[in-house]
């Protein structure tokens, strides 16, 4: 008998799992259900704009698509526009690729002047369901909140700002970064460092610290002995933490345990949460018997592209042993 399977996302894991189930049960019925009208979740809505190497791994996502192994229906929210239960009732196999599309909040006053990084980084990318930031045209001073790479990310993106259509309104001088711990508990891979050491509109701006030995350190700690550049200072305020945002109907400053910075833009880079499908929280690879996760919906909101890949080919292994015989 010919096995069916269902997946909600076509992010990587949605993607992945697409190819692994593909790959290991060859002939089998895979349908994928995907909300937004257009596939690859974070790939196509969250990963920087100028890291094109990055975004190209649609090529490979797509692949199984074009081959005819599993059929896509684009602008389908599972929960809404078909029920969970109908596809357990109709597949053999159901595997939430959701994600984590929940942007984490601080919880400070006056936070709603700010903008939360998924909703930020959606618009940069064109997301349709994402409306611009409140005041953009002339804004001076940008605060990113967040000791992560989708932080530098941001930082990144804004002392480019001329660069990218969407940004080149803004008429950035100086970008404060905001980071609750030290240098040595950040989560700053190399390479987004290495990029921000490298940008030619704008220079990193640090106090000098003692290296804790890490490789980000050692970087951070290089940065902090270079002589002030050229075009914006990104200002790393480490032990500092947002705890307000300040204005009157539009953000005027950025309230912090050490002090007040005026601000124009603020952003929050502080991780995402889940959501529930059809009252189901994603928990896990098997969250129910015989309703699977993967990728950010299983895990949580960790780890890279590549890391979906490996996790979609151990729960394709699952829900093969997993099927009726
Ligand atoms: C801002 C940002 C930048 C990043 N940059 C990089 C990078 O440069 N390199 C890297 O390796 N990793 C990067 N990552 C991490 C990477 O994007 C994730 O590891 C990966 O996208 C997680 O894949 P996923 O399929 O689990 O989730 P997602 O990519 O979020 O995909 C989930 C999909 O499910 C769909 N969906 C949600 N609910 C439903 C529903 N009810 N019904 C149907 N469809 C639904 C969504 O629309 C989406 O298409 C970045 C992450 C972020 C947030």
């Amino acid at each position: 008998m010919t096995a069916r399977f269902a997946i909600a996302g076509s992010g990587p894991a949605g993607c992945y799992l697409v190819d692994a189930l593909g790959r290991a049960a060859p002939g089998a019925v895979i349908d994928v259900f995907e909300r937004l009208d257009e596939p690859f979740g974070l790939v196509r809505f969250g990963v920087a704009p100028d890291h094109e190497a990055t975004r190209a791994i649609t090529r490979v996502l797509r692949r199984p698509f074009d081959k005819g192994a599993a059929r896509l229906h684009l602008g389908v929210e599972v929960g809404r526009d078909i029920g969970l239960a109908s596809l357990r009732r109709d597949y053999d196999a159901v595997a939430l690729a959701t994600g984590a599309p929940v942007d984490r909040r601080l919880g400070v006053p006056g936070e709603e002047l700010a903008e939360p990084s998924g909703h930020f980084i959606r618009w940069i990318n064109g997301h349709p369901e994402a409306a611009p930031p409140a005041r953009l045209a002339g804004a001076r001073r940008a605060v990113v909140v967040g000791a992560g790479n989708v932080a530098l990310d941001a930082v990144r993106l804004l002392a480019k700002h001329r660069e990218i259509d969407c940004l080149n309104p803004l008429a950035l001088e100086r970008i404060d970064l905001l980071i609750r711990g030290g240098p040595e508990d950040v989560r700053f891979s190399p390479a987004e460092l290495l990029e921000i050491g490298e940008l030619a509109t704008a220079w990193p701006d640090l106090d000098a610290f003692e290296d804790a030995g890490s490789e980000a350190t050692v970087m951070l700690k290089e940065f902090s002995a270079r002589p002030p550049g050229r075009g914006i200072p990104i200002r790393f305020h480490f032990h500092t933490q947002a705890t307000a945002f300040l204005g009157a109907g539009r953000l005027e400053a950025v309230q912090t345990d050490r002090g007040v910075l005026p601000a124009d833009l603020a952003v929050t880079c502080i991780g995402y949460g889940k959501a529930a499908i059809d009252g189901v929280w994603p928990t896990g690879p098997e969250p129910e018997p015989g309703l699977y996760a993967v990728g950010w919906a299983a895990r949580g909101p960790t780890g890279t592209i590549p890391t979906n890949r490996a996790e979609a080919r151990a729960l394709a292994r699952r829900m093969i042993a997993g099927l009726e015989p």
